[in-house]
């Protein structure tokens, strides 16, 4: 039914004026709303206790029988009172729920969603009209901090690929934003299960927890993060992109709750952290790197190695092995500094060559290698490998046939000649003296050492 049509059904026995005169008046006694009825000049006829409240007015009847103008203190505002009124009642259509800024008596801003309808006579002509309106700050505020609160996420920062803004209860992407970083450009999402299947897709690291989050992307598993009192989350991770190439992110995503459905809504914005992460990474390598051959250096390869005996090699066979240079003083003095550097870096590779990219090979000193054999499970295995870095050692060496140069190397295996990396280095060492002594150009192993003793 229209509006109009509901005013102009009869509810009323207007033969009752009595009654009906007191049951506005306990209407508007009653009712909590702000309500207000004006004749056609615009003066006060009836009003309810909260509106007078509102206006600063203790009681409703300093407001009877007087205007706009002269209840409100702020004549601008009483102006545009009256010149709403005015044009409402020349338009002749009602007005419904018109949110509009007003100030408290303290000066607070305030809103009311206010409903102007004419009031006609019997002839149909406008004899003036009432006015209800209810205080909405608290609905108008949430929902303004909301926009502002989308406004500022979906205001692309200068180093995000993305944003997109999510209805999470309606299971729909509301919004999202794009632009180009490292000369590319996230796809367009054209549902939110196209964007689900990119995200997952995407994440490099299978084990991650970003790949975990986008696995498990539904609303139950949202509503469940958002529930625990979770108000946001981030995430950094390689990621792989449509053109091929991977890098850096990190997603921001931000949960929300539309104050006028009360939906649960996210944001996600996800950010290029790409050479902040690689600079990282290179300053972290090159702190533990020998600068002259790219092996780890000795405190890099001291603290991977115990990590590495401590925790997922704890229960495993392992072989170290100290390899040291024979006579490389007099390849310095015979050919040369520059040369000896040669050498240095050519058996560094060698070594490199020799055992497994797991493995963790060091430069320990001027001439002096160490290497964690991982998952080297007998003494023969070890020996093989020895051999084999004693064959390729001397066709590394040969330029120096002159003054006998070549390697000697003893080994100490985890477990059978020590626990700890500092017994594993002491046996090594003792082990590559042994070779030395024994004429270099030859490996030697700890458990010679135990022989030697007894
Ligand atoms: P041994 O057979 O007993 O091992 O004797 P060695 O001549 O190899 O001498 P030793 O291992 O005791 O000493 C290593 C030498 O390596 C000492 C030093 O002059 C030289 N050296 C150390 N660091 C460097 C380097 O970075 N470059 C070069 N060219 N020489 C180095
Ligand atoms: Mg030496």
């Amino acid at each position: 039914m229209e509006l109009d049509e509901i005013l102009q059904t009869n509810r009323i026995d207007s033969g009752k004026p009595e009654i009906l005169f007191s049951t506005l008046q306990m209407l508007l006694t009653t009712l909590p709303d702000m309500i207000f009825v004006k004749d056609i000049n615009l003066v006060y006829v009836a009003s309810t206790d909260s509106f007078a409240a509102m206006t600063g007015h203790s009681s409703v009847t300093d407001i009877i029988g007087r205007t706009d103008e002269e209840i409100f203190e702020s004549r601008e505002l009483a102006m545009r009172y009256v010149a709403d009124d005015r044009k409402l009642l020349s338009g002749g259509k009602h007005l419904i729920d018109y949110v509009e800024p007003l100030t408290d008596k303290d000066g607070t801003p305030r809103y009311s969603a206010t409903s102007k309808y004419i009031l006609k006579n019997g002839d149909g002509v406008p004899v003036g009209l009432l006015g209800i309106s209810r205080d909405v700050t608290n609905k108008v505020r949430a929902r303004q901090q909301y926009q502002q609160e989308i406004e500022y996420l979906f205001n692309l920062p200068a180093d995000a690929y993305a944003a997109v803004f999510i209805d999470v209860t309606d299971w729909r992407i509301i919004g999202q934003r794009r632009q180009v970083i490292h000369q590319y450009e996230v796809p367009l999402f054209d549902t939110l299960s196209h964007f689900i299947n990119i995200a997952e897709t995407g994440v490099v690291d299978a084990d991650g927890e970003a790949y975990q989050f986008y696995r498990d992307f539904t609303e139950e598993a949202l509503s469940s993060i958002y529930l625990k009192g979770k108000s946001g989350l981030s995430m950094e991770y390689l990621r792989r992109m449509s053109d091929g190439n991977s890098y850096w992110v990190r997603d921001e995503i931000k949960f929300m709750s539309d104050p006028e459905n009360d939906h649960l809504c996210l944001m996600l914005v996800i950010r290029d952290v790409d050479s902040a992460h690689k600079d990282e990474e290179q300053l972290r390598r090159a702190a533990e790197t020998d600068g002259m051959t790219g092996l780890l250096n000795r405190a890099a390869s001291r603290q991977k190695i115990q990590a590495f005996l401590s925790g997922e090699g704890s229960n495993g066979k392992h072989a170290t092995f100290m390899i040291d240079i024979d006579n490389f003083k007099a390849v310095n003095d015979n050919f040369g500094h520059r040369e000896g550097d040669l050498l240095l870096t050519r058996l560094a590779e060698g070594i490199r060559a020799c055992f497994r990219d797991s493995d963790i090979i060091s430069r320990i000193g001027g001439d002096e290698f160490f290497v964690l054999a991982k998952h080297m499970s007998s003494h023969d295995a070890a020996k093989a490998r020895a051999d084999k870095l004693l064959s390729l050692a001397q066709d590394i060496c040969a330029p120096y046939a002159s003054v006998s140069t070549s390697i000697s190397i003893g080994v100490s295996l985890f477990h059978e000649d020590g626990d700890t990396l500092t017994d594993l280095y002491v046996k090594a060492d003792g082990a590559l003296y042994l070779a030395k002594n024994r004429g270099k150009n030859q490996v030697a192993f700890a458990s010679e050492l135990h022989q030697a003793d007894a």
